[in-house]
């Protein structure tokens, strides 16, 4: 069935105790190739991972906060683009060698079992294409569905040089919105300038919550708000009347050893207002998947939608430790990407 030589053992990554530090929790483990074949189903495909993307939440997942009665040992990582190097009985041949992106749980490994219907096929391998899953999703879906973003309104992203804030920066412009962006470094600034950003705001440079004071009095009609603690109590403090906040995460707290510090929400702010303030967890909505995601390809096709990436290490495994890390640290410019074979490092 396969068209290629396969390995006799790959590696992938697990937690082997729970915690939030990466490198600490998480061991590569060597698995036999031939344990994979043994378990394929007849709708399943086997693909070797080419790339992987790195989220702000997988040190969540290694701490069990995504599947709180999980027991380490337990695969991580949740998204890459591969080629299917192997079909089950049901799955039509001429698909071996295709490329395909996945969000899949244990995405962190050299090759992978996944449901055929659960790889949205590519033309062809670049790493840009996973920024469209977790981020590019993420924001395109939560800006209509809580923001009920149209045009002609004033959107705060936080956290708008990451690999999701990008893609909330690009698709409020695109939609006509007049759009303002918090990030922490000068090259930073230059990226969201670039991605037609109208106000970006270095955090480290300038006081945030005094330039919302002084340039948007009237308050801000949207915040895709990702980065927790403060930002959350200013963005909230910004909202106009009729305000929408979206609450995407608290990257802030993540790393932390304290912990996670839950943000007491304010209600009085939002009652005297009518403002709202709304969560969104991605696999709520994934029956919008399909149509998001096409309309982002499509976007990317046309030129109108940019995926800035920060690639990570020379196509080792290993290099996705390195990745996190550096996604923590608040390092990255835009979605962090980690090549797992030297081939796909080589092609970029
Ligand atoms: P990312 O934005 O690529 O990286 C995180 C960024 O957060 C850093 O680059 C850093 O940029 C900023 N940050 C970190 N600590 C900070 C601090 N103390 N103060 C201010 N900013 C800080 O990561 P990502 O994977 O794309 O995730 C971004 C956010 O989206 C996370 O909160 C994540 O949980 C959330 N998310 C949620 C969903 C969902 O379903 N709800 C799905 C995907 C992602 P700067 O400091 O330069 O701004």
């Amino acid at each position: 069935m396969a068209n290629q030589q396969q390995p006799s053992t790959f590696r992938k990554i697990q937690a082997v105790t729970i915690g939030n530090d990466f490198e600490k929790v998480t061991e590569i483990v060597s698995v036999k190739y031939i344990d994979l074949v043994q378990q394929l189903k007849p709708h399943q495909v086997i693909v070797k991972v080419l790339y992987v993307g790195i989220n702000a939440s997988d040190v969540n997942y290694t701490n069990g906060k995504y599947t709180p009665n999980v027991k380490p040992p337990f695969d991580v990582g949740f998204e890459g683009l591969g080629q299917i190097v192997q079909v089950g009985s049901k799955v039509p041949k001429e698909k071996v060698a295709s490329y395909g992106i996945f969000s899949q749980y244990g995405a962190f490994a050299e090759y992978l079992i996944i449901s055929y219907k659960g790889i949205t096929p590519i033309p062809n391998p670049k790493p840009e294409y996973i920024g469209l899953l977790t981020s590019g999703l993420t924001s395109s879906i939560s800006l209509i569905e809580k923001g009920q973003m149209t045009s002609g309104e004033t959107v705060l992203v936080t956290a708008a040089a990451g690999g999701t804030g990008q893609f909330a920066v690009q698709l409020a412009k695109l939609a006509g919105n007049h759009v303002i962006g918090t990030c922490s470094s000068d090259d930073k600034v230059e990226m969201l300038k670039r991605m037609g950003c109208d106000r970006v705001i270095n955090y480290k440079k300038e006081d945030f919550k005094k330039v919302l004071k002084s340039e948007y009095p009237r308050g801000v009609d949207i915040v895709f708000e990702s980065v927790g603690g403060q930002f959350f109590d200013i963005c909230l403090g910004s909202l106009a009347t009729k305000g929408r906040l979206i609450v995407i995460g608290m990257a802030s707290t993540y790393s932390s050893s304290s912990g996670m510090q839950g943000n007491d929400l304010n209600t009085i702010k939002l009652l005297g207002k009518s403002r709202t303030v709304t969560g969104f967890f991605l696999p709520d909505y994934a029956d919008q998947y399909g149509k998001h995601l096409h309309r982002l390809i499509s976007l990317l096709a046309q030129r109108k939608l940019e995926v800035e990436l920060d690639l990570v290490g020379q196509g080792d495994i290993k290099d996705v430790i390195k990745g996190v890390d550096r996604l923590q640290m608040g390092k990255n410019k835009g979605k962090v990407i980690v090549p797992l074979s030297s081939s796909s490092s080589s092609r970029l």
